[in-house]
């Protein structure tokens, strides 16, 4: 399995259940009459400071991670935020603790409608669009939440959303959002590194806040708590994506998604400063006439061929070997710890594997076969430079001796 093949991101979701549990834990193990500090001064600026950190983060991974996704989420989530603390229970500023009863409810519908358009957002449009996006999310969102906090009567309609038990309809608003949620993520963002995880289990948030109660004057305890981490959590999610996108850049190669050169490099030199004994062996692939697939079947098939080739090599020695694309259509395979006699009957199989498979690009199959050379360093004087060196020159004799074959030589004696 190539490593980059799936990335929905049950990690960061199972973690968001496991926040939700330690919130309630939380709100029961410090009840708001035993610490009333806690929820009337420290929660409504920390969920103020969390807010702003995410929208800090959002603006920040931009040219980095580059996903309108993550950028226009960010900025909704965490400003609204900002409104809900500044809007409700913000301490030091009494007239503007006393919103209309549906406030709440606004809130937590804006949140939700936000969490179903953010996976349906393309990810890697212009900064311009992405700018766009949010500035017309926030601006339409801004004017009605203070539509609805200050003009009279403007929250009438929430009365139609009250529920008081499982058994109403209304109390399936959140959950079924968070339903869409995670089915939109699991069809649309299921390759952008956890994100899918991340932003199905900020919906579980919300609905779970949803499920508690939309009253905004029987504010749950619990529901100030995952106020407050929900955009701690989105910002972290943010970061680990933006992280492994990096590390992904850095050590993969985008066409055959396998670890590219640099990477493969790193590794070897890194692994052979230990492994000096027992002895670590080289294979280099090369396709045979690969200039002839280019030529007869177009540049686009040669990269499907060429793909195909580099997933059957990695799938074949993925427990045995590091592969790499070492260059344009050849790849370097490094064994730890293996003879180079060892290493020639795994890639007998892997050649003979390679020879079966047929590969369908548009409305024809493409069979193609591959040459190996194959060098073990012997002594710890001998450099990666010269197995591998080793290694081509045995290539160049399976060429030479009539392509789709497997030879291996030795590293000369100075
Ligand atoms: P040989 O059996 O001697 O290896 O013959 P060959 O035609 O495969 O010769 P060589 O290995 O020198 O060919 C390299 C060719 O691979 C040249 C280049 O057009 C093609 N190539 C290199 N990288 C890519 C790529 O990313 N995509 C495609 N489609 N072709 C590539
Ligand atoms: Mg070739
Ligand atoms: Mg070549």
């Amino acid at each position: 399995m190539s490593k980059n093949s799936y990335h929905w991101g049950l990690v960061p979701f199972l973690t968001a259940v496991a926040l939700i549990a330690a919130s309630l834990l939380f709100s029961v193990s410090y009840p708001p009459n035993s610490f009333p500090f806690i929820y009337s001064v420290f929660l409504p600026l920390s969920g103020l400071a969390t807010s702003l950190i995410l929208i800090i983060t959002g603006h920040f991974s931009y040219p980095r991670a580059h996903n309108r996704k993550i950028y226009v989420a960010a900025y909704t989530i965490g400003f609204i935020g900002i409104l809900f603390f500044l809007l409700h229970s913000f301490p030091f500023i009494p007239q503007l603790n006393n919103p209309p009863q549906g406030f709440f409810a606004v809130i937590l519908l804006t949140q939700l409608v936000n969490l179903l358009i953010f996976p349906l957002l393309s990810s890697y449009v212009k900064y311009r669009f992405a700018r766009s996006t949010m500035l017309t999310m926030i601006v339409i969102e801004t004017v009605f939440l203070m539509t609805m906090r200050f003009a009279p009567s403007a929250t009438n309609w929430v009365q139609y959303l009250w529920f008081d038990s499982p058994m109403s309809f209304n109390f399936w608003i959140g959950p079924t959002v968070f339903l869409a949620v995670g089915a939109l993520s699991l069809w649309k963002v299921s390759d952008e590194f956890y994100l899918g995880g991340v932003l199905s289990g900020c919906s579980l948030f919300f609905a779970e806040i949803w499920v508690l109660g939309i009253d905004i004057n029987r504010i749950e305890p619990v529901q100030m708590v995952l106020l407050n981490i929900t955009p701690l959590y989105l910002s972290i999610g943010i970061l680990v994506h933006g992280f492994c996108r990096m590390e992904n850049r850095v050590c993969y190669d985008p066409l055959l998604k396998i670890y590219n050169r640099d990477f493969c490099s790193k590794i070897i030199s890194e692994q052979s400063k230990f492994d000096t004994s027992p002895p670590f062996s080289i294979a280099m692939v090369d396709i045979d006439h690969f200039k002839n697939v280019n030529d007869t079947y177009g540049h686009q098939a040669g990269d499907t061929v060429l793909y195909a080739v580099a997933q059957t090599v990695n799938n074949s020695l993925i427990s045995q070997g590091i592969v790499c694309r070492y260059g344009g259509e050849e790849l370097a395979v490094f064994f730890p710890r293996k003879t180079s006699s060892e290493v020639s009957k795994l890639m007998e199989e892997v050649r003979a594997d390679v020879e079966k498979t047929k590969i369908p690009a548009g409305k024809k199959t493409i069979s193609v076969t591959i040459s190996v050379g194959i060098s073990q360093r012997e002594n710890p004087t001998q450099t990666v430079m010269d197995v591998i060196g080793a290694a081509d020159k045995a290539l160049y004799r399976a060429k030479n001796g009539g392509r789709n074959q497997v030879r291996s030589g030795k590293v000369p004696v100075n």
